[in-house]
């Protein structure tokens, strides 16, 4: 995300200008047009063959009536009807044919923009997903497509619009203005004032202010819509909560009942209605007083041109048949012309959603994308050393990793503990170059690891964090984390981890699909099943670092038991990293790293640790005493 994207999502809110309004729709334009080159032809030439479409009867008519009244023959009459409807039906027929192609294509905008950003999420530096900035903007469009629909769906709906009328408002202004400069030759005084081409450019005058007064009044309008539009948006969000929290949320049922929260969320509800019919009325008196002002002037403005082709007909300046293409123009005129204010406010409004998703989609390279190859140099040996490291999230004042040094050996067993918030997870997370440090450096084997080929480093390591995740696909594509199985290792890693018997009796085996989102069949599993399969998911990676952050923390103790027990075997000869809460599992480790606000205060095996007067000590008698009064005391405390 640029700079000036970043700008942009600062001043969302402010209304654009018309230049730069049109800008962004180029620039979404263009994005599009990278993932699909059919939509923008289509949508611009059916809009410009629905925009000719009613002129060709208006036309018709008129050529018709005035062959009529000039008495040509019947094969000239029959020869223009003929030519007019087939003109017609060709038209039409495109004019549809491309309509469906593009209302088709139209209602899979939402699922477009839902790839999008979720392809741009996956492939931008990770600080930047967890910056709030960004979660806020992805929440905000989110929001925005639940109350109007995506903004590139929106775009397109409201742009084929604004062209069809836009082309519509040009051929009537075309037809009609020169009406109002074509003399005839009248003999009477009042025909030849009629005729006069100052009285046309007086009607005209007329028709102009009575357009201006429109177009301010839609104006004011916009701004008001904008303003409580937002609010729709706000009440839109409480009530997707609620429909997803206490309407199918079944897991909220049991608060619900246990601590008697009906009333409270009827209440809520109650309110919540109460504003959608507060937001209801308001949008009302916004849009009447629009009316009251608009309808009176395009009834005086359309009653005006009447009377001045009426007026023309009769001093004899103009044909009947011209009477009849001249008050057809004009009507579509009267109909487009407020159609393309009201789409082109809402295409306005809709631009500021999309100016943000413009930005957000920019592409933007990996910081430090290297460019040594992993595998080449070190993937037999890799050792990793943290030298001099201080780190401080993007946007905060403090380090939370200080002076950090430390040497990971081949094949060692690392034990990180500390109290919560003391930079564990964070220190991960520089290890696998989530984030990079604001000072010092992390080498692998003696080079900077910034110098290596960013997506070959992270084949590196498996990690299993706290909040990693299992998601709505089968075992095996959660286990492989690719369309790419391998069968037997899925079994072997599923087996490793205990859950072979689990998988092995749901419906379809490894490809049973987890959850119920894309599969009506797939299966709900536990916390702690879901934490296994994670560590499944790592093991079947088979990489040289294993990094487990509070890996077992949903399992049950005896899971948890079974899970270390076997973890020796599990990891094999790799290097493996655990972080966890309780010290019982980690003194299988050869080394017990100590954190506390972001330094290491201690080091060394469990034995020594122990034996110190220091925090490790602190905490171990602290659980050893609560570990002392429970059953699992046995199995952990040996
Ligand atoms: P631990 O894993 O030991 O519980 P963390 O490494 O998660 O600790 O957090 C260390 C400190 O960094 C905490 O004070 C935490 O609030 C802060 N922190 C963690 N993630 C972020 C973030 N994305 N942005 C800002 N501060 C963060």
């Amino acid at each position: 995300m640029s700079d000036g994207a970043k700008n942009d999502v600062k001043n969302k809110g402010k209304a654009n200008s018309l230049t730069k309004d049109i800008k962004i729709i180029f620039k979404a334009l263009k994005n599009y047009w990278k993932i699909d080159k059919v939509m923008i032809p289509v949508l611009v030439s059916e809009s410009l063959l629905a925009a000719v479409q009613p002129y060709i009867m208006i036309f018709l008519t008129g050529l018709l009536l005035n062959a009529l009244y000039e008495r040509k023959s019947i094969s000239a009459i029959l020869t223009i009807a003929i030519a007019g409807l087939g003109i017609k039906l060709v038209l039409g027929l495109t004019s549809h044919y491309l309509g469906k192609t593009m209302w088709t294509k139209l209602r899979n905008q939402h699922s477009y923009q839902g790839l999008m950003l979720g392809d741009k999420l996956m492939s931008m530096d990770y600080e930047y997903v967890e910056n709030e900035e960004i979660q806020n903007l992805v929440r905000r469009q989110v929001e925005y497509s639940q109350t109007f629909g995506g903004v590139y769906e929106n775009m397109f709906y409201r742009l084929e619009t604004v062209i069809r009328t836009g082309i519509s408002i040009l051929i009537s202004v075309s037809v009609v203005v020169p009406l109002f400069f074509r003399t005839g030759s009248p003999s009477s005084t009042a025909g030849r004032v009629i005729n006069s081409p100052l009285f046309g450019l007086g009607v005209l005058a007329l028709i102009s202010a009575g357009i201006y007064v429109t177009i301010r009044t839609m104006e004011r309008t916009q701004a008001d819509t904008v303003e409580h539009q937002k609010n729709l948006i706000d009440l839109n969000r409480k009530f997707f909560y609620y429909s997803n929290n206490f309407l199918s949320g079944y897991e909220k049922g049991k608060d619900v009942r246990l601590f008697n929260m009906k009333d409270l969320i009827a209440e809520e509800s109650e309110k919540m209605l109460q504003n959608a019919n507060r937001f209801g009325q308001t949008m009302k008196k916004v849009k009447w007083r629009a009316e009251v002002v608009n309808q009176p002037i395009s009834t005086l403005t359309g009653g005006l041109v009447y009377l001045f082709l009426g007026l023309r007909a009769i001093t004899g300046a103009i044909s009947i048949g011209n009477v009849v293409s001249y008050a057809g123009s004009i009507l579509q005129f009267i109909d487009s012309f407020s159609k393309f204010l009201t789409n082109l406010s809402v295409l306005r409004f809709n631009n500021q959603y999309l100016e943000e998703l413009n930005g957000f989609l920019e592409p933007d390279p990996i910081k430090n994308p290297g460019s040594l190859p992993v595998e080449k140099i070190c993937c037999d040996k890799p050792v990793i050393e943290f030298r001099n490291v201080y780190f401080k999230y993007p946007g905060t004042e403090d380090y939370v990793i200080e002076d950090l040094n430390m040497t990971f050996d081949i094949g060692q067993r690392m034990a990180v503990v500390g109290r919560n918030g003391s930079g564990k997870t964070t220190f991960v997370k520089l290890l696998c170059r989530l984030y990079e440090p604001t000072k010092g450096e992390i080498l692998l084997n003696g080079a900077d690891i910034r110098q290596y080929d960013y997506y070959e480093y992270l084949k590196l390591f498996s990690v299993v964090f706290q909040d990693s995740k299992i998601f709505s696909l089968s075992v095996a594509n959660n286990i492989a984390a690719s369309e790419d199985v391998d069968e037997e290792r899925v079994m072997d890693a599923l087996e490793r981890v205990g859950l072979s018997e689990f998988i092995s009796k749901m419906p379809q085996g490894i490809n049973t699909y987890v959850y119920k989102d894309f599969d009506r069949d797939g299966v709900e599993i536990s916390g702690g099943e879901a934490q296994k399969m994670q560590i499944a998911r790592a093991v079947y990676h088979d990489r040289p670092f294993v990094v487990m952050d509070e890996p077992t923390a949903a399992l049950d103790p005896l899971a948890e038991y079974e899970v270390y027990a076997g973890f020796d075997k599990m990891v094999g000869n790799k290097t493996a990293i655990y972080i966890s809460h309780r010290l019982s599992s980690c003194r299988f480790c050869d080394d017990i790293i100590v954190f506390d606000n972001g330094r290491v205060i201690q080091r060394g095996s469990h034995a020594t640790l122990v034996a110190q007067d220091g925090m490790y000590s602190r905490m171990w008698n602290a659980q050893a005493q609560y570990y002392a009064n429970t059953k699992s005391a046995a199995v952990f405390q040996g």
